[in-house]
């Protein structure tokens, strides 16, 4: 498991880990009403700490908000107090390695009943040791007996804390089956995305990915990766995928926060392509160079943690 830093950002102020904690009476404990989001904090090759794309984290934050009916949060918060947050719970604490920050906006009302309009709200962050959350030599995956959750029952497009469950039982069941990690096909049996990462699939030499009406996280990296691609002069296409079309791509990859960008070698006990992987291994470097601000031309993604 991955280590957690001592200090967490939690209402308006710097607070030890083991104080920053919720009533047991909470909707956000008894609902799982939270919002939330992850980003990448890496020492890149200045020894300056960057931030990635934390102006579309804080929107898809916001959004996720949004679509729940968390209404109370925006009234107190912008985009200048949230990277003044991230500021401070960063160089607080000095980190000398990447690290991940999860910044949640919990519900934290109590006995508020199940609703969610003009209930209190408060926000965390804290770091923790950005380990990967599958491998990253080659991943074997298990289509999941457990279905995405649709957009019409609760959105994957909304980072809903409650709504983990559904990766939880999918993620749990992989494990079980002696895999790394789940496909989660969408309610109508189209390929959605992993447990907590987005798919690609490389087909005569164009990447192909589900659209995001698919049912599936909207996710910052697959953005990137789509941006990446167009500027490299591959072809993507963003449209249904079958899941007989990635047993037999030539390449598959995931890509995600904490998946980075992972090669996938085995689905449903078939082997991904014939273990040559040249797109994603043009990919992968390169990906891993801007979050890191290592690469040129595209700093408008970063923040330097000042
Ligand atoms: N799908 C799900 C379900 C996720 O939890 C994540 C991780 N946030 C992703 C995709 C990838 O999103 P991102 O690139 O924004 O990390």
């Amino acid at each position: 498991m991955a280590r957690v830093y001592e200090k967490v950002f939690y209402g308006d102020k710097l607070v030890p880990l083991s104080e920053a904690s919720l009533s047991v009476a909470s909707s956000a404990v008894l609902y799982g009403l939270s919002v939330y989001t992850v980003f990448p904090v890496s020492l890149n090759n200045k020894g300056q700490l960057v931030a990635f794309r934390l102006q579309d984290h804080f929107r898809r934050l916001t959004s996720s908000a949004k679509i729940i009916g968390i209404d109370t949060f925006e009234k107190k918060w912008n985009y200048e107090r949230f990277v003044d947050a991230v500021n401070q719970v960063v160089t607080d604490q000095k980190p000398t390695e990447d690290v991940f920050v999860r910044a949640t906006i919990h519900v934290d009302a109590l006995v508020a009943g199940t609703r969610s309009r003009g209930l209190s709200t408060v926000l965390s962050m804290f770091l923790y040791e950005a380990l990967p959350i599958i491998p990253q030599d080659g991943a074997r995956l298990k289509t999941s007996v457990w279905r995405r959750i649709p957009d019409y029952a609760i959105p994957s497009r909304a980072k809903v804390n409650g709504a983990y469950v559904n990766s939880v039982l999918a993620k749990q069941d992989a494990i079980d089956s002696g895999y790394d990690d789940c496909i989660f096909l969408d309610s109508q049996g189209h390929v959605c995305e992993l447990s907590a990462a987005n798919i690609f699939i490389i087909r005569d030499g164009a990447l192909i990915t589900p659209d995001t009406t698919h049912d599936l996280l909207e996710g910052i990296n697959r953005r990137t990766v789509i941006q990446l691609a167009y500027d490299l002069d591959i072809p993507v296409v963003e449209r249904a995928v079958d899941l007989t079309e990635l047993y037999i791509a030539d390449e598959a990859f995931a890509c995600g926060t904490s998946a980075f960008v992972a090669p996938i070698k085995e689905v449903d006990a078939r082997q991904i392509g014939n273990g040559h992987t040249p797109i994603t291994e043009k990919l992968r470097p390169l990906h891993s160079a801007v979050i890191h601000g290592n690469h040129p031309g595209y700093e408008k993604w970063l923040t330097v943690i000042s």
